[in-house]
């Protein structure tokens, strides 16, 4: 890189600082990066702010959204009844795709892992329980991923919402271990979803 332009250096160090990006990859993103029109490049750099600008968590679910609450929440044809508790909004979206659940949701962004320092606190499991306390929630679906971390975190939910007079479930039917909601086909999320056990 040393004999690259200080801008190309620039871009390819940014680059860089993304996910799974190593170095070969953000070269071959920059010198895409160098031959589009400039009008392509400003679409990208303006998509990167708007981001940063709107998006933020809504205040009920704790999704990303461009409005709070988000549209999800703010759907008066959901079934208030029903949340499905998942670990990441991408779960949302693979959910949201199979068709099989129509009441809200809450995003825990990550997942009880003790060995990597997270512990139900940064997770904010107590806006969980005041959403459940506060709303007229019958039942919970947690559809935390089928790894040691999102069963031993299902575990917790349950426990912690067992004082309040709410059926607690997770989806189990036809899931293999270790599997990723993120990843599922929208047929074998509906499956699981509507062959839920009760916890
Ligand atoms: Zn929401």
């Amino acid at each position: 890189m040393q004999s690259y332009p200080d801008s190309l250096k620039k871009l390819v160090e940014q680059l860089m600082k993304l996910p799974g990006v190593g170095r070969k990859t953000a070269d071959r993103l920059a010198f895409h990066l160098v031959r589009v029109p400039r009008r392509e490049a400003e679409s990208l750099a303006a998509a990167v702010l708007e981001v940063k600008d709107r998006l933020s968590l809504c205040s009920s679910c704790q999704n990303l959204t461009d409005t709070d609450p988000c549209p999800i929440c703010a759907d008066p044809g959901r079934d208030r009844r029903l949340l499905c508790v998942v670990e990441m909004p991408a779960d949302v979206t693979a959910i949201e795709k199979s068709g099989a659940f129509n009441g809200r949701y809450f995003v825990l962004h990550g997942c009880v892992a003790p060995l990597q320092g997270l512990g139900p606190d940064d997770l904010r499991l107590d806006r969980l329980q005041n959403l459940v306390e506060r709303e007229e929630i019958q039942e919970v679906i947690v559809s935390t991923n089928l790894t040691v971390e999102g069963n031993a975190t299902a575990v917790f939910i349950a426990e912690l919402l067992k004082p309040l007079d709410v059926r607690v479930s997770r989806p189990a039917c036809g899931l293999p271990v270790g599997a990723d909601f993120e990843y599922m086909d929208p047929v074998t999320i509906e499956k699981s979803i509507l062959g839920r056990c009760r916890l």
